[in-house]
């Protein structure tokens, strides 16, 4: 999936957001977003919620059965992709020559560094079952220049959590380490099953719950499709009670020491970054490479302010 950020999600010129809190539980709603024609709701980033960890961006999208993802080539820079599907298929091609049939269960995990363009789209060309999320993790100042990378992991670790169970999608929980790369200290763990579990938390990453099916109870909050839940810096310990066959994603990590500058599909410090993308991604220049994909190439929004 694309997740253009526009100036609703991200004002480039607010200040970085609130600092991490305390354990707490803080409810922020979903925006309602549109990728290539399909309606998202959008997680993050929201102007009073830029980050959790290095996670910058997330979109959940579906479920529905009559979905098309028809995502044509457009770059990215600063930051990796995170896709995790609960149900259907996408196919993934970009820059480096990966061409990756992604599944239920699986990752693909894209890093930009410098520059990188992919597609995305339906294997089948048809309308069908599409339900999942993209999430977007910020590199930090010692990558963000580097060069690109692409991984597809199909065996991911599982622990289980008393009625939940917890696949480790990035990083480490309860000692059993995902081998997806990763630049900065975070966790993205996919949560299923029924009933009550808690799981073991490091007090020093702030924490989110995102819901994608069913319901989660956090103590007296019920959180549901189309909120986030901020869950703070400092917790050792969440336990949730989930409805029957609900899904739910828990992002952690260090608080992001950078102020970020994020526009389009862009992850930046500056307006003069974000401009000098624009103009590589438009001038067509070998920071972003060919895609082998039939679909036309995204053009970018007129950026209006070059800082
Ligand atoms: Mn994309």
């Amino acid at each position: 999936m694309s997740g253009p950020v526009t100036s609703i999600d991200a004002p480039v010129d607010d200040e970085q957001g609130p600092a991490a809190t305390a354990p707490t539980v803080q409810r922020f709603p979903s925006r309602m977003a549109d990728v290539g024609g399909m309606a998202v709701r959008r997680a993050l980033p929201r102007h009073d919620r830029r980050t959790v960890g290095a996670w910058c961006f997330v979109d959940h999208f579906g479920p529905r059965d009559d979905g098309l993802m028809q995502i044509g080539p457009h770059p990215h820079t600063g930051l990796q992709t995170v896709t995790w599907l609960l149900a259907g298929e996408a196919l993934h091609r970009d820059s480096l020559g990966s061409e990756q049939l992604i599944r239920p269960g699986q990752l693909n995990l894209m890093t930009s560094g410098a520059g990188i363009v992919h597609a995305e789209e339906s294997p089948t060309g048809r309308r069908g079952e599409v339900h999942g999320a993209q999430l977007w993790v910020a590199l930090p100042e010692e990558t963000r220049h580097g060069s690109g990378g692409f991984e597809h992991h199909e065996d991911l670790p599982v622990v289980g959590a008393g009625g939940l169970a917890a696949t480790v999608l990035v990083g480490e929980y309860a000692g059993v380490r995902s081998p997806a790369r990763t630049d900065t200290a975070l966790v993205g763990l996919a949560v299923s099953g029924t009933g009550a579990g808690t799981l073991s938390l490091e007090p020093s990453h702030e924490h989110a719950l995102i819901v994608l099916d069913g319901t989660y109870a956090v103590g007296d909050e019920v959180v549901a499709p189309g909120e986030l839940a901020y869950l703070g810096l400092g917790r050792e310990e969440l336990t949730l009670e989930a409805s029957a066959g609900a899904h739910a994603l828990v992002l952690g990590g260090e608080p992001f020491p950078d102020r970020l500058v994020m526009w389009w599909n862009f992850v930046a410090r500056t307006k003069a970054e974000i401009a000098e993308a624009w103009d590589d991604w438009e001038g067509g220049t070998d920071r972003f490479g060919p895609v082998a994909s039939e679909l036309d190439r995204i053009p970018a929004p007129l950026l209006s302010d070059r800082g």
